[in-house]
């Protein structure tokens, strides 16, 4: 099920893709997307949660469209950080939401994780997608995913993590 699933996830980008380039070069693809009904195609595509590895993080974090959302909660202030990730504890997570969208406006890929991201990640990853399904209008969002081993994993396979104590961190991404 989840094969299929990806797949056809897959054709519907290639899709997008090829009718973009066809009428009005890729650059126009994104607001091509979003003017011809794509807000529906996309909210339906970011209700489902996938999970990304440490190294697959490492390559997306350069895009300045993704987005690194740490949900632990008091252990952020005394463990180091992925730099330049968001912070939203998951006691407070649900009522934060509406903070959250603000901050990353212009972003369309979140990678939630917490300490080892079995369970507050992907539950606020999945409140997360439940709000934006609820929502509206388009939120830009086009995929919700789960960073696999959360922090932990993280910096136990020696990936950079960040000690600063700024509130948001400012760090560059990775
Ligand atoms: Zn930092």
């Amino acid at each position: 099920m989840c094969g299929s699933d990806a797949y056809r996830k897959t054709g519907w980008y290639k899709y997008l893709g090829f009718a973009g380039r066809t009428k009005r070069g890729s650059a126009d693809k994104d607001e091509e997307k979003r003017r011809e009904g794509g807000g529906e195609k996309r909210a339906e595509m970011a209700r489902s949660l996938s999970y990304i590895a440490p190294s697959q993080l490492i390559s997306m974090s350069r895009n300045p469209r993704v987005a690194i959302v740490d949900v632990r909660d008091e252990e952020r202030s005394y463990d180091a950080h992925i730099a330049g990730s968001h912070h939203y504890a998951s006691d407070t997570f649900s009522e934060k939401i509406p903070d959250l969208l603000q901050a990353v406006k212009g972003k369309d890929t979140l990678v939630f994780h917490c300490a080892l991201s079995k369970v507050r990640g992907p539950s606020c990853a999945r409140m997360f997608l439940d709000y934006l399904s609820e929502m509206k209008e388009d939120a830009g969002i086009d995929k919700v995913m789960v960073l696999e081993r959360g922090f932990n994993g993280w910096q136990a396979s020696g990936r950079p993590v960040c000690r600063c104590t700024e509130i948001p961190c400012k760090g560059e991404s990775l």
